[in-house]
C-alpha cells in the first residue's frame, strides 16, 4: 500500500489540472437542469477547481441555460452578459436547452468560449481542463453522454436528484423541449441503482427521480415502476420523490407503490387546461376524465395525496368557456399550487402556427386569476394538515434556532430545533399556517419520539 506523505500529498493536489482555477456557476430552469449544474459542480470540485459564487471573479464561468419561454430565453441572455462582463478573458461556457435552441448565433458571440449542447453537457469539465492545458478543442469533439454525471456532493443541496431518463417523444404542440434535449432515452436500471447507491452514500436522505418525461421510462423490459421499486427496496432510513410528472405513460403498478412509507405521497401531475378542446390542440395524451381517474385512483391509497400542477393560459383558441374550464378544474382537483404559465410562442412548435393566438393582456388577466385561485386553494390545503404531524427532514437552520424543510406530503414547515441538525428527519405537528420569507408555511412543533409503529399508522392516513 502507497504511503501517502504530505509531500506526495500536495504533489497530488498541485496535479488536478482545476488546483489554483475558480469556477462559477449559474442555472436557470428545471430540476433537472439544477441537478446537472450540481453534478458538474462535483466534477470541478473534485478536479480541484474552487466553486465560486456567480458574483465573484471567476476563471471558468459555466450557464446552463433554459429555453422553455420568451422569457428564459431572455433571462438566460442577461445571464450570459453578466458573466463575460464580470470576468473579462474567463472561459466563458453556455450549456442548456437555450444553448441547444440558438447554437448558431451562440457561437458567433465573441464574448462565449464554447456552447455546449445538453448531450454533451455532463462533458464539461473535460473540455475546460483541456482549454487550460492549451489544446484546441470543440465540443463537437467530446462524447455525447446524457447519464455522465457523478453523484453530487452532499453540500450543494438536501436532496439530490436521481436522472433516470432524457429526452421526450410526446411533441405537446406548445412545448420545445423535445427538440433541445431530444429523444426519450432510459438509463439502464442497474446503472441507476449503483448511482442510488453512491448517492446515499454519500449522506443524502431524500432522493427525487428525475427527467424529462419520466412516465415515459422503458428500458429493455423495464418499465419507470420497476425503477421506482427497486430503489424502494434499497434498504437504509431515507424518502424517494417523485419530480414532475406527465398524467400518461406510467402503468396500473405504479398506484400501489405509495403504500410503501418511503414513497413520498406528493405528485407534481401537469394538467396544462381544463378543457378537453384545448387538451386535444395541445396534443395531450389524456382527457379531463381521464385526468380526474387518475387523481381518484392515488386518493383511494393515500387519502390526503398532495398534487400541485403546470397549467397554461392563453393557449391559442382558449376561449372564456375553455378558461372557466381550468378554474373549474383547478377548484375541483384541489391542488395544493399551481404553476401557471401564459403560453409563450415558441419557434418550431406546432403551436406557434396556430390561428387566434390570444393577446397578451387577456393572458396576464387569465394569468392573475389562476393564481389567486392557486393560493386560495393553497391556504384552505395547508391548513387541513394542522393538528397532523409530518415528517420533516431539516434543510436549513438559521441563526435564531428555527429550522425550516418539507413534510412527506411536500409541504413546506418550519419549527424551532435549536440543538438539531441539518439533513435529519423529525416529526413535527402543524400548529398554524403562516407566511414567512413570502412563502406560505406550516408553522409546528417537534413532537417527542413517539412509537415509530404509532407514527407509521398516522402517515399512512
Ligand atoms: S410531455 Fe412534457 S416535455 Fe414532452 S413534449 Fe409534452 S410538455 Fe414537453
Amino acid at each position: 500500500m502507497e504511503i501517502i506523505t504530505n509531500n506526495k500529498l500536495h504533489q497530488k493536489i498541485s496535479m488536478l489540472p482545476g488546483t489554483g482555477r475558480r469556477v462559477a456557476f449559474k442555472t436557470l430552469g428545471c430540476r433537472l437542469n439544477q441537478y446537472e449544474t450540481d453534478a458538474l459542480a462535483t466534477q470541478f470540485d473534485q478536479a480541484g477547481y474552487q466553486i465560486v459564487d456567480f458574483n465573484d471573479q471567476a476563471d471558468v464561468v459555466v450557464v446552463n441555460t433554459c429555453t422553455v419561454t420568451n422569457k428564459s430565453d431572455q433571462k438566460s441572455r442577461n445571464l450570459i452578459n453578466q458573466a463575460a462582463r464580470n470576468n473579462k478573458g474567463a472561459v466563458v461556457v453556455v450549456t442548456g436547452c437555450m444553448a441547444n435552441n440558438h447554437k448558431e448565433q451562440l457561437e458567433s458571440e465573441k464574448k462565449i468560449t464554447y456552447v455546449v449542447e445538453n448531450n454533451r453537457k455532463g462533458n464539461i469539465r473535460e473540455l475546460v481542463d483541456a482549454h487550460l492545458r492549451g489544446e484546441i478543442v470543440h465540443p463537437s469533439g467530446i462524447a455525447g453522454d446524457v447519464f455522465h454525471y457523478s453523484s453530487v456532493d452532499k453540500s450543494l443541496h438536501t436532496r439530490s436528484a436521481i436522472k433516470i431518463q432524457d429526452g421526450c417523444d410526446n411533441y405537446c404542440t406548445f412545448c420545445i423541449i423535445p427538440t433541445v434535449r431530444g429523444r426519450a432515452v432510459s438509463r439502464p436500471l442497474p446503472q441507476i441503482v449503483e448511482y442510488v447507491r453512491q448517492t446515499l452514500d454519500n449522506g443524502f436522505k431524500e432522493l427525487v427521480i428525475t427527467g424529462v418525461n419520466i412516465g415515459r421510462y422503458h428500458w429493455k423490459d423495464k418499465r419507470f415502476e420497476d425503477v421506482v421499486e427497486a430503489i424502494l427496496e434499497i434498504p437504509g432510513d431515507f424518502r424517494v420523490r417523485i419530480s414532475s410528472l406527465e398524467p400518461d405513460g406510467f402503468g396500473d403498478r405504479f398506484y400501489d407503490l405509495f403504500k410503501h412509507p418511503k414513497l413520498a405521497p406528493h405528485l407534481h401531475l401537469c394538467l396544462q387546461s381544463g378543457s378537453d378542446k384545448v387538451l386535444l390542440r395541445m396534443r395531450r395524451m389524456y382527457s379531463l376524465k381521464q385526468f380526474a381517474d387518475i387523481l381518484e385512483r392515488f386518493r383511494s391509497i393515500r387519502p390526503n395525496f398532495n398534487f400541485t400542477t403546470d397549467m397554461i393560459v392563453g393557449f391559442p383558441g382558449e376561449t372564456d368557456a375553455d378558461f372557466r374550464a381550468s378554474l373549474e378544474a383547478v377548484q375541483r382537483f384541489q391542488f395544493s399550487h399551481v404553476h401557471t404559465f401564459k403560453y409563450s410562442v415558441r419557434q418550431g412548435t406546432r403551436a406557434e402556427r396556430m390561428e387566434n393566438q390570444v393577446p397578451e393582456k387577456l393572458k396576464a388577466e387569465r394569468s392573475a386569476i389562476l393564481r389567486e385561485l392557486s393560493e386560495k386553494n393553497q391556504m384552505k390545503i395547508y391548513s387541513s394538515f394542522i393538528g397532523k404531524t409530518q415528517r420533516v427532514l431539516i434543510e436549513k437552520i438559521d441563526r435564531n434556532g428555527f429550522a425550516t424543510g418539507y413534510g412527506e406530503h411536500y409541504i413546506p414547515f418550519r419549527f424551532y430545533a435549536r440543538q438539531l441538525e441539518k439533513n435529519t428527519f423529525h416529526n413535527v405537528r402543524a400548529v398554524r399556517t403562516e407566511v414567512f420569507d413570502e412563502k406560505v408555511r406550516l408553522f409546528g412543533q417537534i413532537v417527542q419520539t413517539r412509537s415509530s409503529k404509532e407514527f407509521k399508522l398516522d402517515r399512512l392516513q
